[in-house]
């Protein structure tokens, strides 16, 4: 088997929607940036503190895997978070049956691609579907699948999670053979946001999503090998392409971004100034489209910056454009005990020379945490500004401002 799976659930969302991203990606290096290392260090945290009943604070400073990445204060307390909320569930259960971490799940077979390797020569790749699911448990009549999301850009749920479906549905297969199972949930743990999202389905539906999932396979895995045939291989949209390592240099994207801003430019001309004819305003259903597509858009923004960043330092010609040194970062000691004592011979004064600063009202949360009373005292210091008015989907789970109770006119506060 190769080392990464060619079907894999973590990007099931992408080749679901878009069968041509395998094919399109297929070639093209995986960047390992100092997020996925982060991510990689986390987990291997939390799985060391929930095999062998460890606390995250114990392992600080510590190289849980060889990356480069050590243990900081906020790594152990965002781990030690979705570990306690683990342990809580397992407590919690009357009829605990399996426990397993990290588990690896091989999913070839639901997905049927066997059907595909038929019509393959015979030194083709084998096909790969497999993935590691964070923590599986199954007690009181219940499977549930567990995901530490460690990261805190995008908020991530639980409803109509691809990944956690297709790892539902091949722990399903394994762990029924021996559990009886009625239930069956999925848990996004995100604890750097303080989020925590839970979806459950019945078996029924979760098999019913596995037959669907069998044609969106085997149609990816086609394209993949035998390559793209026609338009709609290749379908651009928000959930596919924020992470598609593709998007910088995929035409479908461009196409899709140009259909959806392009009607409110008549002409870009070829130094990109936008020449507009006429204005004219969307209503508000217009508007609706062109605001559900921006988050595709800034992606597709990103991925064109990294690409033709990526070409310049390959060294590679892009016309109009070259790298330069951009500007230098702050200063830094290079070597703090010399500047101390080099500044100690200026004859400068002990409070010239260092700073000192009350340390913040999260840092005073955080180190009296397990006393309440000072924790009480200490409240009627700290002020926090309220959080501004922010636009989201209507499926979010927090209640809609009442513009009529709660303000007047909240773009002219925000002009004042
Ligand atoms: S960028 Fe989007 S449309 Fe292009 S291959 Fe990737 S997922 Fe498909």
């Amino acid at each position: 088997m190769a080392s990464h799976a060619i079907l894999s659930p973590s990007s099931a969302e992408r080749w679901i929607n878009c069968p041509g991203s395998l094919y399109a990606t297929k070639d093209l290096p995986d960047v390992n940036t100092s997020y996925a290392k982060e991510g990689t260090t986390a987990h291997a945290l939390a799985e060391f503190c929930l095999k062998f009943n460890k606390k995250a604070i114990d392992s600080l400073g510590k190289l849980m895997t060889p990356n480069g990445i050590y243990v900081d204060d906020e790594m152990a307390e965002a781990v030690q978070e979705y570990v306690d909320n683990v342990n809580g569930i397992k407590a919690s259960m009357s009829d605990l049956l399996i426990v397993d971490i990290e588990q690896k799940l091989d999913f070839t077979d639901i997905l049927n691609i066997e059907y595909v390797k038929d019509t393959l020569p015979a030194d083709a790749d084998k096909p790969a579907a497999f993935g590691t699911a964070d923590a599986i448990i199954v007690g009181d009549g219940e499977l549930q699948i567990h995901d530490l999301k460690y990261g805190k850009g995008v908020q991530v749920y639980a409803e109509d999670n691809k990944q956690l479906m297709i790892y539902a549905l091949a722990a399903y297969q394994y762990y029924s053979l021996c559990c009886d199972i009625t239930k069956v949930s999925m848990h996004i743990h995100q604890p750097r946001l303080y989020h925590h999202s839970e979806y459950s389905v019945t078996p029924d539906e979760l098999l019913a999503f596995g037959e669907k999932l069998k044609e969106k396979a085997i149609k990816a895995y086609t394209v993949y090998l035998n390559g793209p045939t026609n338009d709609d291989d290749f379908c651009a949209g928000e959930s596919q392409c924020r992470f598609c390592k593709a998007a910088g240099n995929c035409e479908a994207l461009a196409k899709h971004v140009t259909a959806t801003i392009g009607a409110d430019f008549d002409v870009i001309n070829d130094v990109g100034d936008v020449v507009i004819d006429s204005v004219t305003f969307d209503a508000p259903e217009d508007v609706a489209i062109k605001f559900s597509a921006l988050n595709t858009i800034k992606s597709w923004i990103t991925a064109v910056e990294t690409r033709v960043n990526s070409l310049l330092q390959q060294g590679q010609k892009v016309p109009g454009y070259k790298l330069v040194i951009g500007r230098q970062g702050n200063r830094a000691w290079r070597d703090v005990e010399g500047a101390e004592n080099a500044l100690k011979t200026f004859k400068l004064k002990e409070d010239e020379r260092y700073t000192k600063k009350l340390i913040s009202p999260t840092q005073a949360l955080k180190l009296l945490k397990d006393s309440p009373k000072r924790i009480a005292k200490l409240e009627g210091f700290i002020t926090r500004p309220e959080g501004k008015p922010t636009v989201v989907p209507e499926s979010d789970k927090r209640p809609a401002i009442n513009i009529a109770d709660d303000f007047n006119d909240l773009t002219q506060e925000e002009e004042n």
